[in-house]
């Protein structure tokens, strides 16, 4: 079965791939709470055969969907959990919620999902017309954003019999993922005091908002001496009340503590726990720390991403129609001109072989079409829990054009592209790569013996252990 054969058998499932990943984007759930998500999902792998392991983990909304028997194990990433206060319209070009301060799926999950359910759908495929020996198995990853679901995944074992992993990200340009991402604590501060009349007996009153804010004061010293890849957020979750005259008791900041490496990263977040003790002491009050989670770096493994690199090209450039540039063309006329310059500047870096001409045609695209070159020495930005999958097994991950030309992760643009005939384009050519990498994989032994002798050599002896205490349990 060569590998044209495989993506006409994709094509021809497309349609019930597009509706589930439709139905999700209008049914926007955040973290762990996506239940109707996960439907969606079930839906679709029970008509196609697989066997569904539900609520694993101890998460109600995480699976894993089996096909096949024997070696090798093939492991593909799915998601499907939307960001709060994103809702927006579809197919509109203006910043517009459909209802205000709803979710939306500005990370583009509900393609990715279906994008990993297709790769397995075309593993299945291969392995049901061959008769081959080998596994396909998909997770069902929740939280992503935030909850670092695979996190708790990793922690219950459930990667550990892998050969390989293979995940996606939808993006504005399209090429396999050579970069890190930033290893991160989540961690909550509690902070408690004593409440007290403001005037009439400030001295008896222990101000747990004075301790948060000296906590976040002492960071912000904190941030001058340390790496400069590290990255530390905050936010309030509790300021101890609206009233000006009592001294607040209580107080909580949620903080994301990053850095490259996931040592790192540890080593600041024990900083932060000082200084939120010496905030305790300075303001005579107490103070609990809680991880809420915590995900590694991602490691890239340059064997499994090399290949999908290969399939991608043979799936690209992608083409698109001149009514879906058209439709695209839209929200990048909104894309601000200076990030537009940024983009020239990228393809002239990936593409230097090229003239100012092709350089500017293809700056000038509002959906991306070439495949970028591989690349393993890209900056890591954000953080993702496929960090704590790549320490156990081989990863490999690609990401693909599904949204408008130069703009970011977490935008409107982003949720009113979600059901557009571009973005199910992109969400099928990940599927596709992911599928011709799995059984580039079942057919290559030394490929896989290759991927894994890369991943020993870069642990040198250090194994994945998760960075959430056992204690700690997935919460909504
Ligand atoms: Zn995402």
């Amino acid at each position: 079965m060569d590998k044209s054969t495989i993506v006409a058998l994709l094509e021809a499932k497309k349609q019930k791939f597009i509706e589930a990943s439709d139905h999700i984007w209008e049914t926007p759930e955040l973290r762990f709470a996506t239940d109707k998500s996960v439907e969606q999902h079930y839906n679709v792998l029970a008509s196609e055969g697989f066997h569904i392991e539900k609520g694993v983990a101890n998460m109600k909304n995480a699976y894993v969907a089996s096909y096949g028997s024997g070696k090798p194990v093939i492991g593909i990433l799915g998601e499907y959990d939307a960001l709060s206060n994103l809702s927006q319209v579809a197919d509109f070009a203006e910043e517009k919620a459909v209802e205000v301060g709803g979710n939306g799926h500005a990370c583009g999950h509900n393609l990715l999902g279906m994008g990993a359910v297709a790769g397995a759908v075309g593993v299945k495929e291969y392995l049901e017309a061959t008769g081959q020996s080998g596994t396909i198995k998909l997770y069902g990853c929740p939280a992503e954003e935030g909850g670092c679901g695979k996190s708790y995944m990793a922690r219950a074992g459930l990667f550990d019999d892998l050969d390989t992993a293979l995940s996606w990200h939808p993006l504005d340009k399209t090429a396999a993922w050579g970069s890190s991402s930033l290893a991160v604590y989540h961690v909550d501060y509690q902070f408690k005091g004593t409440a007290a009349h403001a005037a009439g007996a400030p001295e008896h009153g222990r101000s747990a908002l004075d301790a948060a804010e000296l906590m976040n004061i002492g960071v912000q010293y904190l941030r001058e001496h340390i790496i400069d890849e590290a990255r530390i957020h905050y936010a309030y979750k509790d300021t101890g009340g609206g009233s000006p005259n009592v001294v607040q008791a209580s107080s909580a900041l949620f903080y994301y503590i990053r850095a490259p490496k996931i040592e790192q990263a540890k080593e600041i977040f024990d900083r932060v726990n000082r200084i939120a003790e010496g905030a305790a002491l300075m303001t005579d009050t107490t103070y609990s720390i809680h991880i809420d989670s915590a995900c590694y770096n991602y490691i890239p493994n340059k064997t499994v991403t090399t290949n999908l690199q290969e399939n991608l090209s043979l799936l690209t450039p992608l083409s698109f129609t001149d009514e879906e540039y058209a439709y695209e063309q839209q929200y990048f006329d909104t894309v601000p001109a200076q990030v537009k310059e940024g983009l020239a500047e990228g393809l002239r870096t990936a593409f230097p072989d090229l003239d100012n001409d092709q350089i500017a045609n293809l700056a000038n695209e509002p959906i991306s079409s070439p495949l970028y070159p591989l690349t393993f020495s890209g900056k890591a930005i954000g953080s993702t829990d496929v960090g704590d999958v790549s320490w156990i097994v081989p990863t490999g991950q690609v990401f693909v054009a599904c949204e408008p030309h130069g703009t970011p992760p977490h935008s409107w643009q982003w949720v009113a592209n979600g059901k557009s005939s571009v973005a199910h384009k992109g969400f099928m050519t990940a599927g596709k790569a992911m599928a011709l990498s799995a059984i580039d994989l079942i057919n290559s032994p030394e490929l896989i013996e290759q991927a894994k002798q890369e991943h020993e050599d870069y642990l040198q002896g250090r194994s994945y252990v998760c960075a959430i205490p056992d204690d700690v349990v997935p919460e909504e």
